[in-house]
């Protein structure tokens, strides 16, 4: 839509609106045939269960950082929408490391999708198909996965995010925790009780408790990085209280990277501190250890070394969804989708993308929620005025800078004119999110004592 109002300089902006919506009427007079086509291949249709409008049909994949911001911005009135997720929730994943060892709970960091705004339709489900030739969609539901279905749309976004990227390594999908989702969360959270309450057992061996209170991260991006920070605070601040007979000088932090350096979108002196805090902390980071195996209760290192775990946290990046390799669009070498300066899918009218699924004209922009964000209000603006026939504008991205929790009440704090480490940087770190978060109205401030000193930390320094 938007490339076609960018590029038809000659076409007023009164045509395209007009074709806009005869599109759709079209599409809604064909309705029938289509649904009689359809209902004999053994699909429900949406397109027949409801009484359709005349206004463009937007069907939106994802309930993420990109698709959630372009849901709340994009005018009701205007569009007909239907939202399709398998998770049912915003997540606020900036936190998500903090719900896993319990400063914060997990539902202060999930946004229901169905509060998000009144005007639109939701269907828990995944995409498994896009039928772009007669403009319609395959789904599943992620409730039963039995009976398929189709819908049709007019505009398609896809904004279905990225998977842990595991490299394939053998065992990895297997033992690993992986810290994405909010039940991952959770997963870890118990986890971690389990080794603790294990190891505090009388008839554990020491070598079997060792093993237990053995915890290895793998992955020095800033989530990994964070974890790290999160559970080294966790162990000293609450669990040696928690777990008097449990030696704390038998628990062991390791941070694998496979690279030569954690933290590679931080600057040096900025990556030191967080080395120097993590070694005053006890945490074993180690570089240049990239992972050849991993085992039931061992990882395997490539030089053969040999750490024993009570729990392994994957954390090395991400790879495209299974959904996003099976769609015949162009895409990159990582294997996102190429989408131009409009967001829209190379070699399509009606398709968008953003957020970790897509590459903006081969710009490689960071897999961050800051960008998926702003992709996802750019494009509501976009189809907004579209209908107010304003002409559209290419999408272009702020960066805000970048912060990491290190632990120990530390941040790090990186902008293109301002570095910072420590307290402070830690105190605009929490501020920052916090404010975001509540903005978000998912803030459900169900904080008990301790949690909220946790949050507050500074304040009994
Ligand atoms: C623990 C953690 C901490 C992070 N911290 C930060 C941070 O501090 N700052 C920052 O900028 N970024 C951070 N990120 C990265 C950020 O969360 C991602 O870049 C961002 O979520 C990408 O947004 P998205 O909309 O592309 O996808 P996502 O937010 O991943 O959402 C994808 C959505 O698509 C749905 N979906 C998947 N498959 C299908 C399908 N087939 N059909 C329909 N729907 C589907 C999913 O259920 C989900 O709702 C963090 C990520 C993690 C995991």
């Amino acid at each position: 839509m938007f490339k076609l109002i960018q590029k038809t300089t000659t076409t007023s902006n009164n045509q395209i609106r007009n074709r806009i919506i005869n599109t759709t009427t079209l599409l809604n007079n064909s309705n029938n045939i289509n649904n009689a086509i359809i209902s004999k291949r053994n699909y429900l249709h949406i397109g027949k269960l409801e009484q359709r409008g005349v206004k463009p049909k937007v069907v939106i994949l994802g309930c993420g950082w990109s698709s959630y911001a372009f849901l709340k911005k994009l005018n009701g009135d205007n569009f007909d929408i239907t939202l399709v997720s398998p998770r049912n929730h915003f997540l606020f994943t900036p936190l998500l490391a903090s719900t896993s060892v319990g400063t914060l709970e997990f539902r202060s960091v999930a946004q229901p999708v169905r509060n998000a705004k009144d005007d639109f339709n939701y269907l828990q489900a995944e995409c498994t198909k896009i039928n772009h030739e007669e403009k319609s969609i395959e789904c599943l539901s992620t409730l039963h996965h039995q009976t398929p279905f189709k819908i049709d749309y007019d505009y398609l976004i896809i904004g279905v995010g990225a998977r842990n990227n595991t490299f394939n390594i053998p065992g990895v999908e297997k033992n690993s925790f992986f810290l994405k989702e909010l039940h991952q969360a959770r997963s870890i959270r118990q986890r971690i009780i389990y080794c603790f309450e294990m190891a505090s057992l009388p008839d554990v061996t020491p070598a079997e408790r060792r093993k237990l209170l053995s915890f290895v991260v793998c992955g020095g991006g800033p989530t990994g990085v964070e974890f790290c920070g999160e559970l080294n605070d966790l162990v000293s601040e609450d669990i040696s209280r928690w777990f008097p007979n449990v030696p704390m000088n038998e628990v062991k932090i390791t941070l694998l990277e496979a690279s030569k350096s954690i933290l590679s979108a931080f600057d040096q002196n900025l990556v030191k501190k967080a080395l120097e805090n993590f070694k005053a902390s006890g945490v074993d980071v180690r570089t240049n250890s990239p992972v050849k195996e991993v085992h039931e209760e061992k990882v395997i290192l490539s030089d053969g070394t040999e750490i024993p775990y009570g729990m392994l946290v994957w954390s090395t990046g991400v790879a495209p969804q299974k959904f996003i390799n099976s769609l015949p669009f162009p895409k990159d070498k990582q294997g996102r989708l190429q989408v131009d300066q409009y967001l829209c899918l190379a070699g399509q009218k009606n398709i968008f993308a953003f957020g970790d699924c897509s590459n903006v004209n081969e710009t490689n922009l960071p897999a961050t929620a800051q960008v998926a964000q702003q992709q996802g209000i750019y494009l509501a603006e976009q189809f907004n005025n579209s209908i107010k026939e304003l002409e559209s504008k290419p999408f272009v991205y702020h960066y805000f800078g970048i912060l990491a929790y290190i632990g120990r009440k530390s941040s790090l704090f990186q902008t293109n004119a301002v570095q910072a480490s420590g307290l402070w940087a830690w105190i605009a770190w929490r501020s920052a999110y916090l404010t975001r978060l509540g903005s978000l109205r998912s803030f459900n401030m169900e904080l008990n004592k301790k949690q909220l000193y946790m949050l507050t930390r500074i304040s009994k320094d």
